[in-house]
């Protein structure tokens, strides 16, 4: 405030010392003469967001932690069988955040470092281990995000930046920084970055270990820079800090031929049994689930990233059995989602067993998996879901054997009988 010579009293900005006149907008005070310019106004309010922005991330927030039967019941509701594999799971994904939360509660003052619980999975493609992750990241609410190893490259190089899983992870959690440090980061096809090692069935160069080099960078636990847009780095470009110390990273692949290495391995240690693995069909499921770290080393994993994954578990490969489960039983299983459809248009559906039982036999035939039944059912539920609609008068659909026979058989396979 300051007072002119005619004594009348001058209106200024408190902050910036402005006259009225020399401002757009003037937010008067309680006394008289003093008041805010608009531009202060502004910045104002940029040190307050900034302010709430930062007491927001540094909040600590304990995650609402599940016990591992909680988690192993939760899986049970969306991936069928895989007992194994969810009960490994289950215990390390409550270990992880059990740790995750004491280190937040600020009680770690002594010695013991519990270590991070990173897990491999190996199992044939289509059997449920991107699922299994997932509806682990649903269960506890934690952002999630899926890279393929394949896409990735070893620093330098053209291709993807594995910095730039991070940034999907970062994007799926509204960039809440604090958030996706407790997220959950799925890579897929981590065999395929093996090195050309032994193994014949891999056809990828050296630069497999350059990116194995690379992923561990963002697996050791440490402060990296997050490219927010994703995309080659540049130097324009500016960062956000991710500590990947309690990001959760679970790893999967095929491994195919891996059954082979567990073989002669334990060949080795068991005499007589030789002469039944010499031979070429060996059968995957049995040796599997005997995987050691040892086998994805020879694999053409190096030591380093496999010393990160600690946890390792196979999941078995489904059978028709299996397969006729995940058609119905699922809390989303495919069927009950086609008889949701028709409910809202008022009509019930209902499947015959012998059709699941089609469906099922269609998949193994055509060597289609889990993954396929949705197209199987798709290819024979279109015409329905097309016509049905208009069918006013009718209430029930049946779908029979026979009707999905006649589909799959002479429209889709383009097959004759
Ligand atoms: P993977 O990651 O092993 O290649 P996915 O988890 O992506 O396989 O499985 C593909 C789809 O097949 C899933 O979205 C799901 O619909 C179905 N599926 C596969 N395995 C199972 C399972 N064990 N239980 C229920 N559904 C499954």
């Amino acid at each position: 405030m300051a007072e002119n010579k005619n004594n009348k009293i001058k209106e200024v900005c408190a902050f910036c010392g402005r006259d009225i006149s020399q401002v757009k907008t003037f937010v008067p005070a309680m006394f008289q003469g003093v008041g805010v310019c608009d531009e202060c106004l502004r910045e104002i309010n940029k040190v307050m967001a900034e302010e709430h922005r930062h007491n927001h991330h540094s909040k600590t927030e304990n995650l609402d932690l599940k016990t591992p039967k909680e988690i192993f019941e939760f899986l049970n509701q969306y991936v069928i069988g895989q007992e194994r594999a969810k009960k490994i799971l289950s215990v390390a994904v409550y270990n992880h955040y059990k740790r995750l939360n004491y280190l937040n509660s600020g009680k770690n003052t002594d010695d013991v470092e519990l270590d991070k619980s990173n897990i491999i999975m190996i199992g044939e493609t289509g059997t449920g281990k991107t699922l299994l992750a997932r509806t682990i990241a649903n269960l506890l609410n934690v952002p999630f995000c899926i890279a393929d190893a394949t896409t990735l490259t070893q620093a330098g190089y053209v291709g993807e930046d594995v910095e730039n899983i991070l940034t999907r992870l970062l994007q799926n959690a509204n960039y809440d920084v604090e958030k996706a440090q407790k997220g959950i980061v799925f890579i897929d096809e981590i065999d395929k970055i093996a090195k050309k090692g032994d193994n014949p069935s891999i056809t990828r160069d050296v630069s497999g270990e350059g990116v194995q080099q690379s992923l561990l960078k963002i697996l050791e636990g440490t402060l990296v820079n997050v490219p927010p847009e994703g995309g080659r780095k540049h130097p324009e470009q500016k960062f956000i800090q991710l500590d990947t110390r309690n990001i959760l990273f679970i790893a999967a692949g095929a491994f195919d031929g891996i059954e082979r290495n567990i073989a002669s391995r334990m060949n080795s240690y068991t005499i007589g049994f030789s002469q039944s693995l010499q031979r070429e069909n060996i059968d995957t499921e049995e040796f599997l689930k005997y995987a050691q770290p040892q086998d994805l080393k020879k694999f053409g994993l190096i030591p380093e990233l496999i010393g990160r994954f600690p946890v390792l578990t196979s999941l078995d490969k489904l059978d028709a059995k299996a397969l006729k489960r995940i058609l119905v039983e699922p809390k989303n299983a495919i069927t009950k989602q086609y008889q949701k459809l028709f409910e809202m248009d008022g009509k019930t559906l209902r499947f015959e067993e012998d059709a699941l039982d089609y469906f099922v036999q269609t998949a193994l035939d055509y060597s289609l998996g889990a993954r396929g039944l949705r197209g199987i059912m798709e290819n024979v539920m279109n015409d329905l879901m097309f016509s049905i609609p208009d069918e006013k008068s009718q209430q029930e659909v049946v779908i029979t054997k026979q009707y999905a026979e006649k589909i799959l058989v002479k429209e889709v396979l383009g097959l004759v009988k």
